[in-house]
């Protein structure tokens, strides 16, 4: 589950990104994934191994597709990695295990496949290539990204997505959390030289600072327009959505209304409303 405001709809998803990462798109597109889920492919260039971020929907055809990929670049699949245990980014990871024998690691153990588990602060290593994992929470509890240091990279999963903005699913995801995240990204990007975002949906992005920034006002901004809301006697969320998300695609509405619950509780737990 993902974005708000879908953008523009002719930048490209798929294919090279950086020079140790490969998109494969899932088949599987709507207003709330975008042009369907970013599946990658990440291994050094003289690496034969490889680590694959999100397999994606449990669809047999992208699974094998995302096989096929890591064959034609002479590659093996090593390890699988979840950002976040969402259906479009995780259903599939058990049938992928199966195809590859890789274990399966993410935040949520009732996602994991193996022994190891995975979270923030740790560094994964793969046939040379080094990922460090940072928590990310917000979009949802067990939300990771996954930063790569040799491309000034960051795997965003729906963190921070390649168009529009993301959506806090309350009530796993929190949004004093979220703004944390967003915070520690956009201090990863000034201190670690960070430009990529490599996300989970949509086209990559070439500017990771400012689009975290953009993300922190556009969070503050929907955030006051909440308060104005309440004040003005919109009570339910479905009334906020109603008045806020005006300009939003209505097939989006129920996700902006988990958004909006947790924008409500935001203000409630800050005693603004
Ligand atoms: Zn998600």
């Amino acid at each position: 589950m993902t974005g708000l405001l879908p953008g523009d709809p002719a930048a490209t998803v798929g294919g090279v990104a950086t020079e140790r990462a490969f998109c494969v798109l899932a088949p599987n597109p709507s207003p709330m994934t975008l042009d369907g889920t970013n599946t990658w492919l990440l291994a050094e260039p003289d690496s034969e191994l490889a680590v694959v971020v999100d397999p994606g929907p449990l669809d047999e055809g992208h699974l094998r597709a995302v096989l096929a990929a890591a064959e034609q670049r002479g590659k093996r699949i090593a390890l699988t990695l979840l950002t976040h245990g969402h259906h479009d980014h995780a259903e599939g990871a058990a049938r992928f295990a199966e195809l590859t024998g890789t274990q399966v690691r993410a935040l949520d153990p009732a996602l994991r496949l193996g022994e190891e588990g995975l979270h923030g602060g740790q560094v994964i290593e793969v046939g040379g290539l080094e990922l460090r994992v940072v928590a990310t929470p917000g979009h949802t509890a067990d939300s990771l990204t996954f930063h790569l240091p040799a491309d000034g990279a960051i795997l965003t999963g729906d963190t921070v997505l390649g168009r529009g903005t993301t959506m806090v699913a309350h009530p796993d995801g929190v949004l004093g959390d979220y703004l944390d995240s967003l915070r520690r990204l956009r201090a990863l990007a000034a201190q670690h030289g960070v430009g990529t975002v490599l996300p989970g949906h949509g086209p990559v992005l070439t500017d990771a600072l400012g689009t975290v920034e953009y993300y922190l006002a556009h969070r503050a901004a929907r955030l006051a327009q909440v308060e104005t809301a309440v004040e003005a006697g919109y009570r339910t969320a479905q009334q906020v959505v109603a008045r806020v998300y005006a300009d939003v695609d209505r097939a989006l509405w129920p996700a902006a209304e988990l958004s909006v619950l947790a924008q409500l509780r935001y203000l409630e737990d800050h005693g603004l409303i």
